[in-house]
Formats: structure tokens, sequence, C-alpha cells
């Protein structure tokens, strides 16, 4: 499953730079597929369906904490044992999102989907 943050969040900001996915944003930032992916032309999100060009600038997804952008997340799968956001959290408020249980496989296409 993709990973969560809760409001336990105190925008330390620690986690942002470890995600290999560019997949975590300050509150209240905007966010793009391409962000930090090699992802070009249009695209539909592998959790929420969203079709849009790679970089359209898209709405955060929270104002008051840093946020996980579900489509962006693949739990680190294909680059890191662990999700490096929940190793580096000191308030341990990375933690798995129930409404998104995805296998290995379809984690790896995630991060295939961005990084290929
Ligand atoms: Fe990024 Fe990994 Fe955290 Fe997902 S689990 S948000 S891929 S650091
Ligand atoms: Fe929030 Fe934890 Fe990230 Fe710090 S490391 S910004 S507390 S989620």
């Amino acid at each position: 499953m993709a990973i969560i943050i809760t409001d336990e969040c105190i925008n330390c900001g620690a986690c942002e730079p470890e995600c290999p996915n560019n997949a975590i944003y300050e509150g209240a930032d905007s966010w793009r597929f391409s962000d930090g992916t090699a992802m070009t032309g249009s695209v539909k999100g592998k959790n929420s369906g969203l079709e849009t060009n790679v970089d359209e600038v898209q709405e955060p997804v929270s104002d008051e904490y840093y946020y996980i952008v579900t489509d962006k997340c693949t739990e680190c799968v294909g680059f890191h044992d662990e999700p490096q956001c929940a190793a580096v959290c000191p308030v341990d408020c990375c933690v798995d999102d129930p409404n998104w249980r995805e296998t290995e496989e379809e984690l790896l296409a995630k991060k295939e989907q961005m990084h290929l």
C-alpha cells in the first residue's frame, strides 16, 4: 500500500529529500507528475485515474501538512528496502494508507511508469 502522512506531521521537512519519486510536497505547494521523474507527455495516474499532461500543475493535497502524492508513491519499491520517509520521520507519521493496498508488481509498474 502507499504511504500517507497524518496530521501528526510537524512540518520538519526531513522526508521530502529522501523520496526517490519526488512524491512528497510541502503543504500548500502544488505538484506535478514530472517533478523528479522522467515522465513526458500524457499520463493516467495508477491510483487516482487522473488523466493529465505530466507538466500540468496540480492542486495541493494538503494545505497544512507535508503530503504524499499517492500516484507517485511506490513505498520505495525499486529503490530501497523500506519506505524512506517513514524511516526518517521523527514523529512516525508516515504510515500505511489502508485505502491503497498494492502488490509488489503494481508498485514496480508505478515505478517504471515514472522512471523508464
Ligand atoms: Fe516517497 Fe518512498 Fe515515502 Fe513513498 S514511501 S512517499 S516513494 S519516500
Ligand atoms: Fe512531517 Fe514526518 Fe515529513 Fe517531518 S518527516 S515533514 S514530521 S511527515
